[in-house]
Parts: structure tokens; C-alpha cells; sequence
């Protein structure tokens, strides 16, 4: 098992473009570690620099007290899984398993006994001697982390293994990746850009934009406190609602320092009353548009345009688009005009750029 250390690490691909502009992350000993974030963010250059298949322009990479940056992928202890499972299709299963094995030169005993180990672990004892081809989606993910898991290694790396499932398969292989991992306790590094995926599997979760870190840390508390307004909307479906305020909103509602910020509130903190609660906010919505998946209800509304707050109570937040998620048991009419608040402890305010946190 093994630390891995990424300080201040950088990429500038041949042509000079800057894929990852210094990120310092450290993943604990036997510490599921996501890397999330936006299409080109950066997370695979930063993922493959730690497997050895990209070098590194600058900073250094650390796996198990050992400084990487000039060994060798297959030196550097890991093992990774990829979302195109790469199996060998005229092999069996088991052959699969043991290739890597057998490249090394093992015996074959202890071969065997590793691809009967992992075939145990991963369900598959009984399909050692099947191709590729006469397998499900999920059972060929399964051999292609049974690939990983025979090697031992002290780290995995994780690439998008799950975004070539259906939405079903994902959540199931979601729950036996986790299970897995807690179980061999190695260190893993997983990366997706399916923020739910992350929240779910990660122990230390990287919000990762502009191939820069937004935010490290443990999924719950980045959900509950996003450092910058790119986390906020980022973690979270549907995501925050984000509006501007004004210096003297801020100021009288939250008694911040009177700045123009930006004030988020989550689709799941507003309820729908004719109360202003006590140093919370309320506005009024005309509803535009419901949806109903079951257990709860996603009401899109816009709120009411500018001459009409002037007479509004205080507390109310100026105009613009707000979504609201309540209990699948509710669903007001479309055109409705109804008033939704939330309670002083579930708003989060940013600086008006959008980059700190002010509470
Ligand atoms: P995705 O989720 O789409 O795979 P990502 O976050 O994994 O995105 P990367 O693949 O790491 O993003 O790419 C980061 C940035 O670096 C992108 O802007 C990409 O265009 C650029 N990039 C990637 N590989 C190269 C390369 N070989 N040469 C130049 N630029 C590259």
C-alpha cells in the first residue's frame, strides 16, 4: 500500500498549451481518491502523469515515498483500469487475467492461484473460460479490473472505467467498485467527469477546472460548504441556484462587509411558505415548468421582475431563474405564482468574481 503525493505539479503539452497548472494533492494510504471535473479540465493528463504514460513538465509525483517522475509505468507499482476494458478478444478469461503475469515471467502456480483469488473476489469463478465476446458489459469490466487486481499493485488507477454502461450497470458497478476497493484497501485514483459517481465513491474528492484544484476534500463537506462558485454549481443536480446581490442585501441580510457578492442557494433548502424565516430569504416564483420523477419534484420558476419587488417584503432576492426541489408528493400548477424560502443556515455567499467563499 502506498501514499501518493502530487506536488505542485504541472503539464505543458508540445505546443505549449497548459493542461495542468500546478496541483498539489495528497491521497492517504488505502484512500479512494476521484478526480472530477468538466470535460478538459485536465483530469486524464493528470491521471496518466501519475501511471507514467505522460511526463510531467514540473513538480513531482511521489507513490509510496518514491519519487516517480523518471520511472518507468510498468516500475511504478499501479495498475490501471480503462473505460475501454482493452481485453484481448481471442483470449479466455482467465488468460486475460494472467497476461500481465505471465509477461513477468511468474510461475505458474502463483499465477493461477492470483486469477483464482480475484476471480472469486469479482464473481466470475465460473466464466474463467470464456471470451470476451460472451460476456455482458459489466462482466468484461469486472475482468479488466480482475486485470488490475492480479498484479497486486500498491495503486489504482481508474479511467472513466464505467462510461461505456448503461445508467443501471453504472450504479451497480459503482457500488461493487467501492465495496471492492474497501475490501483490498489499496489506494486508488478514480477519475470521472459524473459528479454523483464522485460523491458516492470518494473518501478524498479533487474538483478539478482550467487544470487547476477548485477544492480537496471530503465529498459531504465540499457539498455542504463549496469553496467558489464553480464547486457550488458543480457538485450538486440539479445544481445551486446562484444569484448577484447587492451591497446593501448583503448587508442587511447577512451582515456581510457590504460587497456585491453572489448568494447560492441549493434546490433542496427552499420550501414553499408565506413565511420569511428569521435572517433567511424568500421570494416570490412564477412557476414555468414541473418535473415529477417519483420521489421528489423539480419546480423551475422565475422570479418576479424588478418593479414589482420594490414593494417586496425584506429578505427577497432580486429576479432571475431559481430551481426548487420538493417532495414528489407536491407539484404546483404551471403558471402558479407561489413564494419559496430558505433559512439563514442554507445560504452560501461568494465574492461577486465568483472565487471565495465569504460563509
Ligand atoms: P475529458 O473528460 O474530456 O477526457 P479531461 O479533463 O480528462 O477531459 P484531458 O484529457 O486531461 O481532460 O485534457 C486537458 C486539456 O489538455 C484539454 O484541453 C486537451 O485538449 C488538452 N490536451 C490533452 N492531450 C493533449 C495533447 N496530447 N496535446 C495537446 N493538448 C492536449
Amino acid at each position: 500500500m502506498a501514499n501518493v503525493t502530487l506536488r505542485n505539479v504541472r503539464k505543458t503539452y508540445p505546443g505549449g498549451f497548459e493542461a495542468i497548472k500546478g496541483v498539489n494533492v495528497d491521497v492517504g494510504d488505502g484512500q479512494f481518491c476521484v478526480l472530477v471535473g468538466p470535460s478538459g479540465c485536465g483530469k486524464s493528463t493528470l491521471l496518466r502523469m501519475v501511471a507514467g504514460l505522460e511526463t510531467i513538465t514540473s513538480g513531482e509525483i511521489d507513490i509510496g515515498g518514491r519519487v516517480v517522475n523518471q520511472i518507468e509505468p510498468a516500475d511504478r507499482d499501479i495498475a490501471m483500469v480503462f473505460q475501454n476494458y482493452a481485453l484481448y478478444p481471442h483470449m479466455s478469461v482467465f488468460n486475460n487475467m494472467a497476461y500481465g503475469l505471465r509477461n513477468r515471467g511468474m510461475k505458474e502456480a502463483e499465477i493461477k492461484s492470483r486469477v483464482d483469488e480475484a476471480a472469486r473476489v469479482l464473481e466470475l469463478t465460473s466464466m474463467l473460460e470464456r471470451k470476451p465476446r460472451q460476456l455482458s458489459g459489466g462482466q468484461r469490466q469486472r475482468v479488466a479490473m480482475g486485470r488490475a487486481i492480479v498484479r497486486q499493485p500498491k495503486v489504482f488507477l481508474f479511467d472513466e472505467p464505467l462510461s461505456n454502461l448503461d445508467a443501471k450497470l453504472r450504479i451497480a458497478m459503482r457500488v461493487e467498485i467501492r465495496k471492492l476497493q474497501r475490501r483490498l484497501n489499496t489506494t486508488s485514483i478514480y477519475v470521472t467527469h459524473d459528479q454523483l459517481e464522485a460523491m458516492t465513491l470518494a473518501d478524498i474528492l479533487v474538483v478539478m477546472n482550467g487544470g487547476q484544484v477548485e477544492q480537496v476534500g471530503n465529498p459531504l463537506a465540499i457539498y455542504e460548504k463549496p469553496a467558489t462558485t464553480f464547486v457550488a454549481s458543480f457538485i450538486g443536480a440539479p445544481p445551486m441556484n446562484l444569484m448577484s446581490t447587492r451591497p446593501e442585501e448583503i448587508k442587511s441580510q447577512l451582515g456581510g462587509a457590504g460587497e456585491a457578492g453572489i448568494l447560492g442557494i441549493r434546490p433542496e433548502d427552499f420550501v414553499i411558505t408565506d413565511q420569511t424565516p428569521a435572517g433567511g430569504v424568500a421570494l416570490p416564483l412564477t412557476v414555468e415548468a414541473i418535473e415529477r420523477v417519483g420521489a421528489e419534484t423539480f419546480v423551475y420558476g422565475t422570479r418576479e421582475q424588478e418593479e414589482q419587488r420594490v414593494a417586496a417584503t425584506p429578505g427577497e432576492l432580486p429576479p432571475g431563474e431559481i430551481i426548487v426541489r420538493i417532495p414528489g408528493t407536491e407539484a404546483p400548477a404551471i403558471g402558479a405564482k407561489i413564494r419559496v424560502a430558505a433559512l439563514r443556515n442554507k445560504l452560501h455567499l461568494f465574492s461577486g468574481d465568483g472565487r471565495t467563499r465569504l460563509e
